[in-house]
């Protein structure tokens, strides 16, 4: 992973916290490309500038020739108002030497994963089983990735309780709804990533062992990996 820096000098005459706002969504859009990894990023107001640490896959994921229109619009929009640019800088990696990312010049297949307490994509190349960066991929209708993060997020937050309460008797055990739930959308989100890319895509079940374990034993009848 590379941490980088953004900052964005704001001029005395702008109200900060309108500006903390427009900043939020451009970082809300640069998510939406996936062009930020998985776990947040900080906001800080250092004296007269807007700062931001945050993770990303590859040392250019910022790099303009990964942005879409939305992130390309709301920059421009800040670069307006303030009449400066925007300060983006790579302040370095947290692995070194550590390959993250997919480099197969034709992944074979995908596949949709959800790693609890991760920062990968939520799409790995079946062949090497490193991340693929969502704006790698071909562009959606409305360029945005929103319902792969939000399926990766959904299925972290289910799956990551399942695992600390695993063996955790006195903790209520989730509906088997919310796990039938997140399969049907994990599917119908390999099958509108495999249509989008021609590449065939599927569903990455780490946790199939720890759900035919799970306390009552009662977990939905397990599906086929496929699309
Ligand atoms: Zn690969």
């Amino acid at each position: 992973m590379y941490v980088q820096e953004i900052t964005l000098e704001i001029s005395p005459d702008l109200e900060m916290e309108l500006m903390i706002d427009e900043f939020n969504w451009l970082m809300s859009n640069y998510h939406k490309n996936g062009q930020v990894a998985n776990g947040g990023h900080t906001q800080l107001v250092i004296g007269n500038r807007i700062a931001c640490l945050l993770y990303t896959l590859e040392r250019d994921s910022l790099d303009s020739k990964n942005n879409n229109i939305h992130v390309n619009k709301q920059i421009k929009r800040l670069e307006d108002l303030c009449g400066k640019k925007l300060d983006i800088r790579t302040l370095g990696t947290n692995n070194p030497g550590h390959k993250e990312v997919c480099s197969c010049e034709k992944p074979s297949n995908y596949m949709l994963t959800a790693l609890c307490f991760s920062r990968d994509s939520a799409l790995m190349c079946g062949d090497c089983r490193l991340s693929i960066p969502l704006y790698r991929l071909p562009k959606t209708e409305d360029e945005s990735y929103l319902s792969i993060l939000n399926w990766q997020l959904s299925s972290m937050v289910i799956e990551g309780y399942e695992i600390i309460n695993l063996k955790n008797e006195k903790v209520p055990e989730l509906s088997n709804n919310y796990l039938t739930a997140i399969d049907d959308l994990g599917f119908d989100v390999c099958a509108k990533i495999e249509l989008l890319t021609g590449i065939p895509t599927r569903l990455f079940q780490k946790l199939g062992k720890e759900k035919e374990n799970r306390r009552n034993n009662k977990s939905h009848p397990g599906k086929e990996m496929t699309t």
